[in-house]
């Protein structure tokens, strides 16, 4: 160290603080990075490396990029899940000896503000994990919209629950606080299901727990118990000791409570493409796109989150069903309220810039816009008669203070940059004005003087000018430089003419220059008052803001509904589910209109508890499991639904099991896999779930599946007694129906034409007596020799299939 230069001393030191982030390190006009941090970000970032001489015997790597241009390269290094911190020059630039410098913002995938990194339609969050005595807390945070929440997971699922829910929150940044039990595992599963993470490990929670709780949030929040207390304070802590502003939007707590919602895992939320399709975990082909008519980013995320969080509680449910029914009927008001939020942008997000102090000119025009359609909205929302609409129509302030301070203020269409002036209207502060008119002024009077030069000179070419380095000058050409009188004092010569200056022209640059310094420091001052002056308002326009969301989220489903037809869930509480015709709501939206064959479902704890669902491949029977465990999603989440008629009791969970070699990449055998969410179900299914089976048994031979298949229906029937729906092509599982009234058979009806198979898409009662799944064959164009052989082969084998009731006894004890 002793040889280094100071700077590079300097260098050290700070590095040594940060020994997990790529320090930014300005010089001049420069972030400079050295050492390891260089040589990552020239690879990351494609930029050259370079070296310094430092003291050291050899040069040391380094690698730089121009401060202005700094956004680009730090949006490119946090997506790329790295974690970047500013060290700034704080001193005097012009002091004597070494500038004192420190860092003063550290930027990570978790706590990105900035609008290139965020998605309007998603949420960023941040989770902290702490886990003491078998429990497990969760804290987390969206510092970018201001959210901030709990959970706790405790009990022997706890594992499952938690990433369950890390799942639906898909954050780029996990903190682990001392030493956590399912660490490998939350590797895996990360790697597995979430697109990228970054995780950060600390040693032990904050010390300052009461003193971070009591200074964020009201003290009316319900009581917490001492480890999320603890988790929440820490990573409060971490978020300032990372972003380094004071963070008051972050003052509502809430609880994730699991008990209050339909709990969806992953491999359900996956399977059914509720938020994310399979392909590429995207929106499209989602039921999130066909059910988002939202116009707001907070809208659409919102309407997000009431997916992955359906509810339970049927008078809730009803509430939004209530507000969606009104909406759906007031066609006017539908319109109106569409119209209006269109003009609304996201602002709780534009709240935290303002918040950090980093909400430009553009954003409180941006703010403004928004606060001023607000009474247009809450206008249209007077006359609602549902609670839900209602209670949004009190809680909608109006900001006519904050829309009248802006628009005297804040010109309509300023710069990006606050420090080049053009932010301020004229005749909002008098200093301001006088200072304009005196720049104005000057420039008239420059213009003035240009004339009378030439005209006292005689020179024709004579010109005044500016450039940064001479200030203003006068120009004459060579021609004329003869007449040029003698108190013009010459500084340049160019190649075609000379410049000269004047002790008047100095005058007229001292003021002209002073002025539009004094112009754009002025304004800049006035600015930050106005920003400050609508912070203080900040956690009311919050409340508001949230009210926005649900309002447009209410009006999104009355759209879908009436777009596509839909129709008002009936919610019982008689643990039934009956759908009269229902339809898939991605289905019918990729088939050409009304080529969907709409089915029913009736599934109840009387006499149609367990169904059997047999029929050829390719039939329909996936779709009409999936739609059925849509439906009751759509239900619990408030939604029409595409059927006729329909009777839900809300299900706790919904459990599915369809297809395989999904999880293939971890290293397990499909059939491994399987098993293991079989034996997950069976343990955590209640009578209150809803459990979707298809082809359960597949990946192993068939005489097993078969009796695996077999043993899973009867410890439905005789321990669980959830609503099921089981597809299997084993048609000898029909004869189960003879062993309970609650176990019916149903098959997809077929139609042949001499040997043609036509698939009717209609689900019926009663079983179907051939797989058919050599005319699918035949249909998907495999060569005559294979299906005949396949003919042959059944004919044997069917003898051996007796034998099935026998092992299945066998598998039972295995899976319990
Ligand atoms: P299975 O599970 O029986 O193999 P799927 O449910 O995957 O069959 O259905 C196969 C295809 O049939 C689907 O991709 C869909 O295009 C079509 N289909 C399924 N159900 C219907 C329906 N009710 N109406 C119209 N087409 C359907």
């Amino acid at each position: 160290m002793a040889t280094l230069t100071p700077m590079m001393q300097q260098y050290r030191e700070t590095k040594s603080r940060h020994p997990n982030e790529i320090l930014f390190f300005r010089l001049g006009d420069f972030y400079e990075m050295f050492f390891e941090d260089a040589k990552l970000a020239s690879r990351e970032l494609e930029i050259t490396l370079t070296g310094r001489d430092a003291g050291m015997a050899e040069r040391i790597p380094m690698c730089g990029i121009p401060y202005h241009a700094a956004e680009t390269y730090i949006t490119k290094l946090i997506n790329k899940g790295y974690k970047v911190a500013i060290c700034e020059q704080i001193g005097d630039p012009k002091a004597k000896g070494l500038v004192k410098r420190d860092v003063v913002k550290i930027i990570t995938p978790g706590t990105v503000l900035s609008e290139s990194v965020l998605t309007d339609s998603k949420n960023n969050y941040i989770a902290l994990l702490y886990e003491k005595e078998e429990q497990i807390a969760l804290a987390g945070a969206d510092i970018s919209t201001g959210e901030c929440f709990y959970g706790l997971y405790q009990g022997p699922d706890r594992k499952q629950m938690l990433f369950d829910e890390l799942y639906r929150l898909m954050m780029p940044e996990i903190i682990i606080v001392g030493a956590f039990s399912y660490q490998a595992e939350l590797k895996e599963f990360v790697d597995l299901r979430l697109t990228s993470c970054t995780f950060t490990i600390l040693d032990q929670a904050t010390k300052a727990v009461e003193d971070l709780i009591v200074q964020h949030f009201d003290s009316h929040n319900r009581p917490i118990i001492d480890i999320a207390k603890a988790a929440v304070a820490t990573l409060l802590a971490y978020l300032h000791d990372t972003v380094k502003t004071d963070l008051t939007h972050l003052n509502k707590l809430s609880y994730l409570d699991a008990s209050e919602n339909l709990v969806v895992d992953t491999y359900t939320l996956r399977n059914l493409e509720i938020t994310r399709n399979l392909r590429d975990g995207g929106k499209k082909d989602t039921l999130l796109a066909v059910l988002d008519f939202t116009q707001t980013a907070m809208g659409s995320r919102l309407l997000k989150k009431w997916l992955e969080y359906p509810l339970l509680n049927i008078v809730k449910i009803n509430d939004r069903l209530d507000a969606v029914t009104e909406l759906l009927e007031g066609f006017a008001m539908r319109n109106t309220l569409t119209e209006r939020l269109r003009d609304i942008y996201d602002f709780e997000r534009l709240l935290t810039r303002i918040e950090v102090g980093t909400a430009n000119a553009r954003d409180l025009i941006s703010l403004k816009v928004s606060l001023a359609s607000l009474p247009g909205i809450k206008n249209e929302l007077e006359t609602a008669k549902s609670k839900l609409l209602n209670a949004c129509y009190n809680s909608i302030e109006l900001y006519d203070e904050v829309v009248d301070l802006l628009t005297r203020a804040i010109v309509d269409e300023p710069g990006i940059s606050l420090r080049d002036g053009g932010l301020i209207k004229d005749g909002y502060n008098a200093e301001l004005d006088e200072y304009r008119l005196i720049s104005r002024d000057s420039k008239k009077l420059l213009q003035d003087m240009e004339e009378r030069e030439k005209e006292t000179t005689g020179i024709k070419s004579l010109k005044i000018g500016y450039n940064k380095v001479f200030g203003y000058y006068i120009e004459v050409r060579h021609s004329g430089t003869d007449s040029v009188p003698a108190h013009f004092i010459r500084k340049q010569t160019l190649a075609n003419a000379e410049r000269y200056i004047t002790p008047e022209l100095k005058e007229f640059e001292t003021k002209i220059l002073g002025a539009q310094e004094k112009i754009v420091n002025i304004e800049y001052q006035l600015f930050t008052v106005v920003r400050e002056q609508i912070k203080a308002k900040l956690s009311s326009i919050q409340q508001t803001a949230h009210r926005i969301a649900i309002v447009d989220t209410l009006v999104s489903l009355a759209e879908a509904a009436s777009q596509y037809n839909y129709t008002r869930p009936n919610l019982t509480n008689n643990g039934e589910i009956v759908i009269k015709d229902g339809r898939h709501p991605l289905v019918e939206r990729i088939l050409t209109r009304d080529l969907f064959v709409p089915n029913d479902t009736n599934l109840n704890h009387h006499d149609s508890e367990i169904i059997v669902i047999t029929g050829p491949n390719m039939a329909g029977k996936s779709t009409y499991m999936r739609q059925t465990a849509l439906l009751t999603l759509m239900a619990q989440m408030g939604s029409f639904l595409p059927a006729r008629e329909a009777y839900i009791s809300p299900v706790d969970r919904i459990f599915t099991r369809i297809g395989a070699s999904d999880d293939l990449v971890s290293g397990q055998s499909t059939f491994m896999v399987e098993m293991n969410e079989v034996a997950q179900i069976l343990k955590y299914a209640t009578k209150n779930s809803l459990v979707i089976l298809d082809e359960i048994g597949r990946g192993t031979s068939t005489f097993d599946g078969m009796s695996i298949a077999r043993a899973v229906i009867e410890h439905m029937r005789d321990k669980i007694g959830a609503k099921t729906l089981f597809a299997t092509h084993y048609h000898e599982l029909t004869d189960l129906e003879e062993s309970d009234n609650r176990i019916k058979n149903y098959c997809v009806a077929v139609k042949e034409r001499g040997s043609q198979v036509v698939f009717l898409r209609r689900i019926v009662a009663g079983s179907a007596d051939k797989s058919y799944g050599i005319h699918v064959a035949k249909l998907a164009g495999l060569p005559k020799n294979v299906t005949e052989g396949r003919k042959r082969f059944l004919k044997n084998w069917n003898r051996s299939i007796q034998q099935s009731s026998y092992r299945s006894n066998h598998c039972k004890m295995m899976l319990s």
